[in-house]
């Protein structure tokens, strides 16, 4: 079974092609396979505003579909009358941006003549990790960290998920791109605060670990950036720049300080659940200091931890294939007739859960 999946949530277009076997096929189903993948990022549109401007993000996914899904059948092989579903991102996201994607697929389904299977976009990221050479096998403990959410929760399985724990305000990514800010890095400020934060000194500015000892799993970042500017208005009281080596020193702090959360939930989460497997997703799941402190925790306690590859951190349209693709696998039932012109752009992904 061949599924071709579109992702266009917010400032990524992404298409991409994966096989799967079909429950009645007579071999055995083995895992899904990524067979082709093209991503368009509007990094580069949006850095002038500081931020993604949801027009223009719209336009953008509209200019790149069709020759983006060009690539991709040409990269796999394969032609649209091989494609046996079309999934996309219905929800959560941009409107206009999920309207693209979802209007776009709807239509060629319709041309086609095919099921469409609309993907919850955090599926999507949670699923990720298994288009990686070691994949995870369930049951295990996601901690998905991406620029709108952080999440901890348990998977059994495709489309098994029980919520753990979460951000009570802003989202990890959100945090890191907030802080980023203050600190005059361009946007999208995760990657570029992380790079700032390997020239800085550790312990030499203190800042709080939020909810590092509450007893449940959930988080509450908003504070943290407070501190951080907070912190920031103490160093130059007159409000002039601060200099690299004391901006690099704030970076540090404030990735210790996130990361040393993230590790202690995580940790406590997988304690609590009794498992050993962990897996991480979403766009903050790149960052290496995260990994590095992950991994040492891992060998301490005899854990695994999963990551997706890098380049599926972040919005892909690979992982909606996928998601799409184990979807319909679990559960025929999911695909529908196309023709339907919903997106979700708020989506509680708790709707998608069933008790485990
Ligand atoms: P959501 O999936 O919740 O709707 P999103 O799609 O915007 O949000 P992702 O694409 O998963 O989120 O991730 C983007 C976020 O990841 C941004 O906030 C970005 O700053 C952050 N990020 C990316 N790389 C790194 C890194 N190396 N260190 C820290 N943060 C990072
Ligand atoms: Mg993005
Ligand atoms: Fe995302």
């Amino acid at each position: 079974m061949l599924v071709l999946g579109f992702e266009s949530s917010c400032d990524e277009t992404g298409v991409a092609l994966v096989e799967v076997a079909s429950p009645d096929a007579p071999s055995a189903p083995g895992s899904p396979r990524l067979l082709a993948h093209t991503l368009h990022s509007q990094i580069a549109l949006h850095r002038a505003y500081g931020g993604v401007v949801p027009e223009l993000a719209s336009r953008d996914h509209i200019r790149r579909v069709v020759p983006l899904l060009r690539e991709a059948l040409g990269r796999s092989g394969r032609t649209l009358a091989d494609v046996d579903a079309i999934a996309y991102t219905q929800g959560p996201g941009l409107a206009g941006a999920l309207l693209v994607g979802c209007a776009f697929a709807e239509a060629l389904a319709t041309a086609l003549d095919r099921p469409v299977v609309p993907v919850h976009h955090l599926e999507g990221h949670l699923l990720s990790p298994l288009l990686s050479a070691d994949p995870p096998t369930f049951p295990f403990v996601a901690l998905l960290v991406s620029g709108g959410h952080t999440q901890l929760m348990r998977v059994d399985g495709v489309g098994r998920y029980t919520l753990l724990g979460e951000t009570l305000d802003d989202a990890a990514g959100e945090a890191f791109d907030k802080t980023a800010k203050l600190l005059g890095l361009p946007y999208p400020g995760g990657p570029a605060l992380a790079k700032l934060a390997e020239g800085g000194r550790a312990d030499a500015i203190k800042l709080p670990r939020p909810m590092l000892h509450s007893d449940d799993l959930n988080f509450s970042f908003a504070g943290l950036k407070t501190a951080v500017l907070t912190r920031v208005r103490d160093l130059c009281p007159a409000g002039e720049a601060l200099n690299e080596a004391v901006r690099a020193d704030v970076a540090r702090a404030f990735q210790d300080a996130i990361v040393e959360v993230l590790v202690k939930k995580s940790l406590k989460a997988l304690k609590q659940s009794g498992l050993q497997r962990l897996v991480v997703a979403g766009g903050v799941g790149a960052n290496r200091h995260l990994r590095a402190m992950l991994d040492a925790a891992a060998r301490r306690h005899r854990l695994r931890v999963h990551y997706p590859e890098l380049e599926f951190c972040t919005d892909n349209g690979a992982m909606i294939a996928l998601a799409g693709a184990l979807r319909l696998v679990a559960d025929a039932s999911v695909a529908r007739a196309p023709g339907t012109f919903a997106v979700r752009p708020r989506w509680p992904l708790a709707e998608l859960m069933t008790p485990a």
